[in-house]
């Protein structure tokens, strides 16, 4: 038992090198890759919801594209699409993801076409697999498509699709505990600052972990948790409602569809899954996890309509609700230091992109625990300077 002076009087019952806050798909990578650079010290993932069943992993649409209008955006996900195609070689034969190979179409109006051809422009130039299809080719591939009203799309030809995130999750954190990483069921209530850097985490159970770094993944929690040492973070909750549809009219060869509207669906099973991001307006912070009546009538149907006519037909068959951690500044994740707390990570904000991304970031974080800074993607720009600077690096490709 050590006893820490300045630690509020308190006995302290742990220490940990490092102290993750969220262990979920995020917190989870974090520990992995720790390890992964050779990371020996010890390590607390502290989770309050051992049951994984609130948090955005658990309810993710888990997919994924290179086609982003970020530099960084588009390598984690070539990064995160690599991890995931070789999860069998580093995982063992059995290890099963659900792994689905199979394009984004986002799609553009005529006034979205600039910026769709710059997007995919950036894409291939850092290797993604996309090509721009004009309205012909894209009735050509997908026949049953509405397509007069469209400039074009860009299509993943290869390296995106969908993976099970339950999968996912349980793999990384199996990996972790097999390494000597603790889990422990509680939540960081209390975070202990000593001159300007982190000494420890408090635990509702009552205990507390003494600690000089702490890594906050706490998805859309993370505004509460950086708000315990006094960081006002400009990420917030916010509600995002997935549909499942049933349609007897088959629509071969879809991916992950996106209308110039937003409105997405790809097929899930047999079904179909779909959703949008409500307009800005009525887009407040929201915890809750209750489905607006008529939402689906009012902002997604009337769209799947009139791009899939065969759509017309489709049942609601289930829905589900969990929320992003918005990014509101620009949509972009905010990762590392912040000035003011030493010892302080931040690895949230990812805007409903983080699944993907989770390797990824897990790494960026491992590298710039054990060195001090990135060494595979450099992320410096999703720092916390440009907050400070109110400088927006807007990600375009949100939805
Ligand atoms: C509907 C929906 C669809 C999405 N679709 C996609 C997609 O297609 N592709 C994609 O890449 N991403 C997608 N996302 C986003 C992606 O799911 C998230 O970005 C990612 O799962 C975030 O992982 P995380 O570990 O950071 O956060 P979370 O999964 O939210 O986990 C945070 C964890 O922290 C824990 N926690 C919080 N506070 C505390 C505390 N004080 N003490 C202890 N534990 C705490 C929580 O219990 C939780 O388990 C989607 C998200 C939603 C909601």
């Amino acid at each position: 038992m050590t006893i820490m002076s300045g630690y509020g009087g308190r006995f302290v019952t742990e220490r940990a090198d490092v102290v993750i806050v969220g262990g979920a798909a995020v917190g989870s990578a974090t520990a992995v890759f720790l390890r992964r650079e050779g990371f020996t010290g010890r390590i607390v993932v502290v989770e309050k919801d051992p049951s994984y069943q609130w948090c955005a992993t658990g309810r993710s649409v888990a997919s994924v594209r290179r086609q982003f209008s970020t530099r960084e955006n588009i390598e984690l996900s070539t990064f995160g699409w690599q991890y995931f195609s070789r999860i069998k070689q580093e995982y063992g034969h059995e290890a099963d993801i659900g792994l689905v190979e199979r394009g984004y179409a986002i799609m553009a109006s005529a006034e979205g076409a600039g910026v769709l051809r710059a997007n995919v422009a950036l894409q291939r130039s850092l290797g993604a697999d996309v090509e721009l299809l004009a309205p012909d080719a894209l009735k050509a591939r997908f026949p049953w498509l509405a397509v007069d009203d469209l400039s074009g799309a860009g299509w993943g030809h290869s390296g995106e699709g969908w993976v099970d995130p339950h999968a996912h999750l349980a793999l990384m954190r199996k990996r972790a505990i097999s390494e000597g990483v603790s889990y422990l069921a509680d939540e960081v209530v209390g975070i202990d600052v000593t001159g300007s850097a982190v000494a420890g985490v408090r635990l509702a159970s009552g205990g507390a972990i003494a600690t000089r770094t702490i890594v906050c993944a706490a998805g859309w929690h993370s505004r509460k948790v950086a708000g315990l040492v006094g960081i006002d973070l400009p990420v917030r909750p916010r509600k995002r409602y997935v549909f499942v549809i049933d349609c007897p009219t088959p629509v071969p060869g879809a991916g992950l569809m996106i209308d110039p509207s937003g409105v997405y669906f790809r097929p899930e099973g047999r079904y179909h899954i779909t959703g949008v991001a409500p307009p800005e307006d009525e887009d407040p912070d929201a915890e809750d996890f209750d489905i607006e009546d008529g939402y689906f009538e009012r902002l997604i149907w009337p769209t799947l309509a009139h791009r899939v006519p065969t759509f017309e037909t489709l049942k609601v068959v289930n829905a589900w609700c969990c929320h992003y951690d918005l990014s509101t500044l620009d949509h972009n994740a905010i990762l590392g230091g912040h000035p003011d707390v030493a010892g302080f990570l931040l690895a949230c904000g990812f805007s409903g992109h983080g699944l993907q991304h989770s390797p990824g970031i897990g790494r960026a974080m491992a590298e710039l625990i054990v060195h001090g800074g990135y060494r595979s993607i450099d992320l410096t720009r999703f720092g916390w300077a440009r907050i400070a600077a109110n400088a927006p690096l807007a990600e375009a490709n949100v939805f």
